[in-house]
């Protein structure tokens, strides 16, 4: 028995159903409930909303959600050795968690899911940047999670909400920016987890906003940015040569000298750019 629910505690879970981490996997487990109960909080109130988790593994952060009152938890897990260890967790909270083995890249779990949806994941790390880009670039906003509550490796953590002028700003930064409101919740070191990674790790908590902080339209943003950080050592006027004939002007005119380089360029001015290369 555990300190937030009946079911046995994750080393046993792990030892009885010879869950050997596997690295090929990104497999890196919390196993204390206490902790997976506050990434959980992190999430906010959970009563009342359907949670999207990526890569249950053995179930730690699973069982948080659940126990922190999560209406209902919908699991995508790709690893088949973890499916009995969750269908426990199934049976001890009936009707409240959907397990789906599938690769979170290749299902749509939309149709499992009844909004309001918050994600939340521990994620394993060959996949998470690629999954909060797809998240962040649906083709429709607001989206269809109201947040998201992710770890990561420490340096992804730190370039999501990076500010300008830093080494960390970047593309990820202004695609998480845009459209929502990002902050790190939690650090925590590599003995947090079993088997313990070689970087620390953090956890970040994502709002969607329910409409950009400034208009913008997204393809001509994520081209301007993509090209600008592209050669982010380069003075715009260089790295940005051939998106309009007089360059130049409209940089001066989105409020950006020709000389800075894309790492000191504010949000607003790539949305102003974007807008001006657009026209
Ligand atoms: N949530 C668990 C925890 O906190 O202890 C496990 C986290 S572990 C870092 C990442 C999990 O994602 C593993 O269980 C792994 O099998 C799973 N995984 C890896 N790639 C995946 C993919 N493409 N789709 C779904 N799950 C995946």
């Amino acid at each position: 028995m555990s300190a937030i629910d009946t079911l046995p505690p994750l080393r046993q879970v792990i030892s009885d159903h010879d869950l050997v981490a596997r690295k090929s996997l990104g497999q890196n487990f919390l196993l204390d409930l206490n902790l997976t109960a506050k990434i959980a909080r992190q999430a906010g109130d959970l009563t009342g909303c359907d949670v999207l988790e990526i890569g249950p593994g053995p179930g730690g952060l699973t069982r948080g959600l659940l126990a922190e009152g999560a209406r209902r938890v919908v699991a995508i897990e790709k690893d088949q050795r973890c499916l009995p260890a969750l269908e426990d967790i199934a049976q001890a909270y009936p009707g409240k968690l959907t397990v789906l083995n599938a690769d979170a890249l290749a299902i749509d779990p939309l149709e499992h899911l009844t909004p309001p949806i918050r994600v939340a994941a521990n994620l394993p790390y060959n996949v998470g940047t690629e999954l909060l880009v797809r998240w962040l670039t649906p083709p429709e906003w607001p989206p269809f999670w109201d947040s998201l509550t992710l770890m990561f490796q420490r340096e992804v953590a730190d370039r999501i909400v990076a500010k300008p002028g830093s080494k960390a700003y970047g593309r990820l930064a202004l695609l998480a920016q845009w459209r929502a409101e990002a902050r790190i919740v939690l650090s925590l070191p590599p003995e947090a987890f079993t088997p313990p990674p070689k970087v620390s790790s953090a956890v970040v908590h994502l709002t969607a906003l329910p409409e950009p902080r400034y208009p913008a339209d997204p393809k001509q943003l994520e081209r301007v940015v993509a090209k600008a950080f592209n050669q982010r050592r380069k003075m715009l006027r260089a790295a940005l040569k051939g998106m309009a004939p007089d360059l130049e002007d409209r940089l001066i005119a989105a409020g950006i000298d020709p000389t800075q380089r894309a790492e000191t360029v504010h949000l607003e001015q790539f949305c102003a750019l974007a807008n001006l290369i657009h026209a």
